[in-house]
C-alpha cells in the first residue's frame, strides 16, 4: 500500500473534502443524534457495531431500576413494573426498526442460542428434509450453533456463499429444510439480497432465517415484508443496549404454532405460574423464551431503544449511506492504494466500511491511539463502523485523515501496537 505524500496538492483536497463534508452535514442534519449520546468527547467511535454507545437516559433508567423497583418495590415490581411482560415488550421495540409487526419479536437470551432454537425448530417444521444452508464466512458462533443444531436435529449443512444461494437451493429443492444467512457479512460489510435468498428458500418450500446481528437499527430489513419466516440479532452493537445486553428472536405469525424450539423452559410455558409438571408452549413468540431474563440488562437496553423515538429506519439508512459514501470519497482522495474490501454500491453495502492491511492489527491500534475506535477481524482486516445516529460527515473525514496520518508515518509497525488483547 502506497499512501499519498502530505503537500500543496493534498491540502487542497483536504480544504474541499472539509466543504463536502460541511454541506452533507447541513443537508442531513435532520438526523443528527449525538445529543442522545453520552459519547466522550473528541472521539471518533466507529466500533457500534460491536459495542454501542450509552444513550441518554439509560443510566437513569437503570437506577430507577435498582434503587425503586428492585430496592424499594422488591417482588412487586414483576407486576408493577411489568418485568414479566419485558421481553415482549422489548421485542415490539425491537420489532419496529426489523419491519415486524408487533407480536412476533422476543428479547430473549443471546443471538447464539436463538440461533439453536432456529435450526431445531425449523428442522421439526420441515420434517422429512434434510439441509440447512448457510454462509460459510458465516460469524463463528454462527457456524458452530448452526454445526451443533444440525447434528442434534438431524440435518446435515451444506456451506454455500450467499451469491450462489438461490441457485443451490433451486438444485438441492425438497431437501432444502432451512436456509440461514446472515443479512451483513460481519467481516466485510456486504449486504446480502435478503429478499431474493427468502423467494429462493419459499420457492422449494423451505424457511428463511436471517442473522439481524449488523443490520437491526441501521438499515431497512423488511422482515414482514419479506415474508422472512425466522431471525435473530444482537441487543448490543447497533442496538445500544449495552455489554451483554439480550438478544431477539423473530417468529413469523403464520409460524408461531408451529415453532416447536427444543428450549422448553417455564418462562416459555403457556400458564407459568401453574406449575404444571408437563410443558405447554405458550402461545405466540413468547413461546421463544426460556428461563428467567437478565432484567436489568433487558431494561437498560428498553431505556436504549429510545433512541430511535420519533426516527425513521430509511432517514437513517440514507444517512449511514451517505456517511459511509462520504468515507470511501476521502479515501479515493487521500489514500487511493488502500485496499476496500466492502462493496461500493449503495445497494450492497451495510454500515461498514473494512479495508485489507497485512498490518490490520496494528492500524487499529494507532487509529485508537489516535481517538478513531474501530476493530480488527482476524485476519487482516480494519473493520470501521458507521452508526448513523451520531456520527457526522466531520467524523467521517476526521477518521481517513488520522488514518491517512497513521500510515503515512508507519505509526502502525510500531511495537507496542503489535502486542494483542483478549477482546480485539
Ligand atoms: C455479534 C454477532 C454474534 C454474537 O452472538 P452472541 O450470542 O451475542 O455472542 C452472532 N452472530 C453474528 C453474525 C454477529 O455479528
Amino acid at each position: 500500500m502506497r499512501s499519498t505524500r502530505p503537500g500543496h496538492y493534498r491540502r487542497g483536497m483536504s480544504s474541499a473534502l472539509t466543504e463536502r463534508a460541511r454541506e452533507l452535514d447541513a443537508h442531513h442534519a435532520g438526523t443528527d443524534l449525538r445529543g442522545r449520546f453520552r459519547l466522550p468527547a473528541g472521539l471518533v467511535y466507529l466500533d457500534g457495531n460491536s459495542l454501542g454507545p450509552l444513550p441518554a437516559g439509560v443510566s437513569e433508567a437503570v437506577a430507577d431500576v435498582v434503587h425503586r423497583q428492585w430496592g424499594s418495590r422488591l417482588i412487586a415490581s414483576w407486576n408493577e413494573s411489568d418485568w414479566w411482560g419485558a421481553p415482549t415488550r422489548v421485542g415490539d421495540l425491537i420489532g419496529r426498526l426489523v419491519g415486524a409487526a408487533d407480536g412476533q419479536v422476543v428479547c430473549t437470551d443471546s443471538t447464539t442460542v436463538n440461533l439453536y432454537k432456529c435450526v431445531v425448530a425449523a428442522a421439526r417444521m420441515r420434517p422429512g428434509r434434510s439441509v440447512v444452508l448457510t454462509d460459510p464466512a458465516s460469524f463463528p458462533t454462527d457456524l458452530y450453533i448452526t454445526a451443533a443444531a444440525a447434528r442434534d436435529a438431524g440435518l446435515t449443512v451444506e456451506y454455500v456463499a450467499p451469491v450462489d444461494a438461490p441457485a443451490r437451493i433451486a438444485a438441492l429443492g425438497e431437501a432444502v429444510a432451512l436456509v440461514s444467512y446472515s443479512s451483513v457479512d460481519y467481516r466485510t460489510g456486504e449486504l446480502w439480497d435478503l429478499p431474493a435468498i427468502t423467494r429462493a428458500a419459499h420457492a422449494v418450500g423451505a424457511l428463511a432465517c436471517w442473522d439481524l446481528c449488523h443490520s437491526a437499527g441501521v438499515l431497512e430489513v423488511g422482515l414482514d415484508e419479506h415474508r422472512a419466516d425466522l431471525a435473530v440479532g444482537c441487543g448490543y452493537k447497533y442496538l445500544n443496549g449495552g455489554p451483554g445486553a439480550p438478544a431477539f428472536l423473530y417468529v413469523a405469525h403464520r409460524h408461531q404454532d408451529a415453532f416447536d424450539q427444543p428450549l422448553a423452559g417455564w418462562n416459555g410455558h403457556a400458564t407459568p405460574f401453574a406449575m404444571a409438571p408437563e410443558y405447554e408452549p405458550a402461545p405466540g413468540v413468547a413461546r421463544g423464551r426460556v428461563g428467567t431474563p437478565p432484567l436489568l440488562s433487558m431494561l437498560a437496553l428498553e431505556a436504549a431503544l429510545h433512541a430511535y423515538d420519533g426516527e425513521s429506519v430509511a432517514d437513517l439508512r440514507a444517512r449511514s449511506l451517505s456517511l459511509t459514501g462520504f468515507f470511501l470519497e476521502c479515501l479515493d482522495a487521500l489514500l487511493p492504494d488502500v485496499e476496500v474490501v466492502t462493496p461500493r454500491d449503495d445497494a450492497r453495502r451495510g454500515s461498514q466500511v473494512s479495508l485489507r492491511h497485512p498490518h490490520a492489527y496494528g492500524v487499529v491500534q494507532a487509529l485508537i491511539a489516535r481517538d478513531v475506535v474501530g476493530d480488527f477481524r482476524e485476519a487482516d482486516i480494519v473493520r470501521l463502523g458507521f452508526a448513523p445516529m451520531y456520527l457526522t460527515h466531520a467524523d467521517v473525514l476526521r477518521a481517513a485523515e488520522q488514518l491517512h496520518a497513521v500510515l503515512d508515518g508507519a505509526e502502525h509497525e510500531r511495537p507496542e501496537f503489535a502486542a494483542r488483547a483478549t477482546v480485539t
